[in-house]
């Protein structure tokens, strides 16, 4: 995808502008913005970081205000052909308000509330973007297969099951109060997790003809206290019991890093 995506950018015949803004420090959104920069240089895009520190309950509102004004500023300039907030923000600032503050033409994650069909069809959130093409690259039939989906965030599992139910998939989304998860995802064909709880996923969840693709990223403290990444699904169990599962860390990660900048030059090519 890095090569495709630099030859496009190349075709571009300008050098395009993501701009990520972060609120506050957390040291997870720090490595993924990091990560963001450097693939943007490997493919051609400029990455400028927007960083506001908030910290106290007295700077939020401010906080707030600043970061709509500065969302605003850079929907206005031109150079910028792609704006994505990095969440999550910090408790108490209006999520869905400061992301619905991003011009449609400049959505780069597509989360906010769209107003147009037009833009649905060309932006799909990276991450349910990065599981379907995992499932297209390794040929995973998806049109009229039962799917589990765990978790129904506004970021990762909500995006990714209307992703599936659009190509033809029978979609049944598990959550924090859903009492029979296990069941539900152990007669699932395709298992998608993502909750951000590390174990969630272990043998009573699968069947062996089931593909497992496991979203979650979570940090643990690893040997000589060095901290690693594990994702949702408890892997060394679950591997050999299914047909297809992806790893944490190097599966949908990278993927879902690879899959913003293609929905950004598709912005680029869309708008110019
Ligand atoms: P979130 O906390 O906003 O949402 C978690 C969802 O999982 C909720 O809907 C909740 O109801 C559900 N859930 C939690 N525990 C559950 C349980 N025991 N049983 C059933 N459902 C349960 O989190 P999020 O932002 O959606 O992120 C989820 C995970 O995915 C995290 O580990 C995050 O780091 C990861 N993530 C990865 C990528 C990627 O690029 N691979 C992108 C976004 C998020």
């Amino acid at each position: 995808m890095a090569e495709e995506l630099k030859e496009k950018v190349a075709r571009l015949g300008f050098k395009p502008v993501l701009a990520i803004v972060q609120v506050g420090d957390r040291e997870d959104s720090n490595i993924y913005v990091q990560n963001k920069i450097k693939f943007g240089e490997e493919i051609g895009v400029r990455v400028e970081v927007v960083h506001q520190r908030i910290m106290n309950y007295e700077s939020r509102i401010k906080g707030e205000e600043e970061i709509i004004k500065e969302i605003k500023k850079l929907n206005k300039d031109e150079n910028i052909k792609g704006i994505i907030v990095q969440l999550p923000l910090p408790q108490g600032l209006d999520t869905e308000k400061i992301i619905n503050t991003i011009d449609y033409h400049k959505d780069a994650d597509g989360l906010r509330v769209s107003d147009t069909r037009e833009n649905n069809l060309l932006i799909t959130p990276a991450t349910a973007r990065a599981v379907m093409a995992l499932l297209d690259f390794y040929k995973i039939e998806i049109k009229n297969k039962k799917v589990a989906v765990i978790g129904r965030s506004r970021l990762a599992g909500s995006p990714i099951a209307r992703t599936l139910e659009e190509r033809g998939a029978k979609v049944e989304v598990c959550h924090k109060e859903t009492s029979n998860t296990a069941e539900i995802c152990r007669q699932s064909d395709i298992l998608i997790v993502a909750a951000g709880q590390i174990g969630l996923v272990n043998k009573d969840f699968v069947n062996e003809n089931q593909v497992v693709v496991d979203v979650g990223i979570n940090r643990v403290m690893g040997e000589a206290e060095k901290p690693k990444l594990v994702g949702d699904v408890l892997f060394d169990e679950v591997e050999p019991l299914v047909s297809g599962i992806t790893p944490v860390p190097g599966g949908v990660g990278p993927l879902t890093v690879a899959c913003l900048f293609e929905n950004l030059i598709n912005l680029c090519y869309h708008n110019s």
